[in-house]
């Protein structure tokens, strides 16, 4: 492989041995202006991995509030108690919302200021007992250490109870970016910080319950902050070795405004790219369609991504941060997004057991 930097000439050899890369190789990557030098290296580990598949599933978002005691800057979703918008969802509305075909809900939202951690041990087991075939990826680690400040209920204990109610396996979200200088200018001092975050996802590995890594940039964070952020992610990996999926969220510009525009397209794969190199010993990086548009997810499926998430159905944190993509997209549409790229659609469930591969 030709490389117009060659700055990426030795990181290639160590892609091609399977070497880790190190935290100079990685702001080396970002740093780089050899776009498609960076996603063919990228490329490469993902179908060393998993060859031509990219996967799916017929999932639907539950956001069971958006009120929310915190205030973080990037956060369009949040509203205050008796706020116009505020919204808070029943049991009985939640449990009527997941659908026949469903496979898989994700269930995430804002820290509620008076909900009782049995409110969503209950929300857990009344869509178990309605839908036993349906599995349950379920709260962040920024929300099972918020049931901590809120309510005193240690994590393994929350964890513990949960799993017993239904739960299969938790998002990645409320990790943002791994960056004291960060959560003190986007005022997200107020939940789980990193070491904290970590220790929450260690604790669920040791509990036999995945787990999923997000990591929010486009805004205001340098290149060193994101390679920081990847690189404490791998760390934790090591240790408890219970990740599933690392997916890359673009920051939607409308509703807050921390910059003027959306990171571009380029910036996007780079960052999709960048992950697959240096995570890993993470088995899925994922092209997040609601943040990036069908076209670039498409895209992004050449530069290490191998998972699209799924059929959405209700997408709600992302749309009310201004995210332009459609609440939902059927499968028809995932299929166009998946063989566009010349790649094989796998249909899979909530753990990454196939459920079919559609040629
Ligand atoms: S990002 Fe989460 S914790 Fe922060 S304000 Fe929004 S809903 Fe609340």
């Amino acid at each position: 492989m030709r490389f117009a930097n060659s700055r990426l000439e030795p990181i290639w050899d160590k892609v091609r041995a399977s070497e880790r890369l190190s935290r100079e190789d990685g702001l080396a990557l970002f740093e780089s202006d050899d776009l498609l030098g960076v996603g063919r290296m990228a490329d490469h580990a993902k179908s060393r991995r998993e060859g031509d598949r990219v996967y799916f599933v017929i999932n639907r978002h539950i956001t069971p509030t958006n009120v929310c005691v915190l205030s973080c800057a990037f956060c369009g979703f949040a509203r205050k108690p008796g706020e116009a918008g505020a919204y808070e969802h029943t049991i009985e509305d939640m449990v009527a919302m997941v659908k026949d075909e469903t496979r898989e809900v994700h269930i995430v939202g804002g820290h509620h200021p008076d909900w009782p951690f049995e409110y969503y041990e209950r929300m857990i087991q009344a869509i178990r007992a309605a839908r036993p075939d349906v599995q349950i990826k379920a709260l962040t680690a920024a929300e099972v250490d918020y049931f901590w400040r809120r309510w005193k209920i240690e994590p393994k204990e929350a964890l513990s109870r949960l799993k017993a109610a239904g739960l299969q396996s938790m998002p990645g979200g409320g990790a943002e970016i791994f960056s004291p200088r960060l959560a003190k200018l986007l005022k997200y001092t107020g939940k789980a910080d990193p070491e904290r975050w970590c220790e929450i996802h260690g604790i669920a590995h040791a509990l036999g319950i995945k787990t999923n890594a997000t990591m929010l940039y486009g805004h205001v964070e340098t290149l060193a902050e994101r390679v920081d952020h990847l690189l404490r992610l791998r760390e934790q990996q090591d240790a408890s070795g219970g990740f599933v999926t690392f997916i890359p969220l673009a920051y939607q510009v409308a509703a807050t405004k921390l910059v003027p525009r959306q990171t571009p397209p380029a910036d996007s794969l780079k960052t999709i790219a960048v992950s697959r190199l240096l995570l890993d010993n993470f088995p899925h990086v994922e092209a997040y369609w609601v943040t990036l548009g069908e076209e670039t997810t498409s895209v992004a499926l050449h530069f290490g991504a191998d998972d699209v998430n799924g059929t959405l159905e209700d997408e709600r944190i992302q749309h009310l941060s201004g995210a332009q993509t459609p609440a939902g997209v059927a499968r028809e549409q995932l299929f166009r997004m998946i063989r566009d790229a010349g790649k094989i659609p796998v249909e899979r469930d909530a753990l990454y057991n196939v459920v079919k591969i559609w040629p």
